[in-house]
């Protein structure tokens, strides 16, 4: 086997087995009871367009958009920050996406990142919160404080078990922006990030998050 190839079975391998050592901090209850959801959605539909960018902002915005695209290589800087893990400073990976525990009543609906409760948890990519607040802003206790962003695409970020959520519907976002602190609200064993990429802003539309991020250049 050629040597390149098997220095990349052995960094898999090096990665899986600390994703798989690492087991604290995850979700209890990752697939919730779907009864009420339906109406509880409706909770959080209030929009609020707390956010209007006034001209100016969208002038110096552009100005420093021109400046980026001159210097050389920018654009492949900004390609390669167009999506972004939802958490920055040191994570680890703990259940993944569709692992089945006996704490879960069906498999896990996103992947879990631990990291202590107060971190910066920020947005995958830019979009529109459509979900925020508290019993999984709409969809279920067990998710605690959350938030649901659409992007482009139909695609959808997740934020679970948060301890304080800093945005609200309506409210327009950008890449790597601060959205919220993580936390251990809801059905979670430790302190955690539950993520989670969907196609709907509802629960049980879940995608493999990390599959996904990594598909989107994102070191994950
Ligand atoms: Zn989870």
């Amino acid at each position: 086997m050629p040597k390149s190839t098997t220095n990349r079975l052995a960094l898999r391998t090096r990665l899986r087995s600390r994703a798989a050592i690492a087991t604290a901090g995850v979700c209890a209850s990752a697939v919730l009871a779907t009864a009420g959801v339906a109406t509880a959605a409706s909770a959080s539909a209030a929009p609020s367009a707390t956010h209007t960018a006034t001209s100016t902002s969208e002038t110096v915005r552009s100005q420093a958009g021109t400046q980026a695209d001159a210097a050389s290589g920018a654009n492949e800087r900004v390609k390669a920050r167009s999506w972004m893990p939802p958490v920055t400073a040191d994570y680890t990976l703990t259940a993944p996406f569709a692992a089945s525990s006996d704490l879960w009543s069906a498999t896990h609906s996103g992947q879990d990142f631990a990291v202590p409760s107060g971190t910066t948890v920020r947005a995958v990519h830019g979009g529109t919160v459509v979900k925020a607040g508290a019993w999984g802003a709409g969809d279920g206790s067990a998710y605690g404080n959350a938030i649901v962003i659409q992007h482009d695409s139909g695609t959808y970020s997740q934020y679970a078990h948060l301890s304080r959520v800093e945005v609200s519907v309506g409210e327009k976002v950008t890449t790597g922006e601060r959205i919220a602190r993580s936390g251990n609200t809801g059905n979670s064993t430790g302190p955690h990030l539950h993520f989670e990429i969907r196609t709907s802003p509802d629960y049980g539309t879940a995608v493999d998050p990390v599959k996904f991020l990594r598909s989107q250049h994102v070191t994950v």
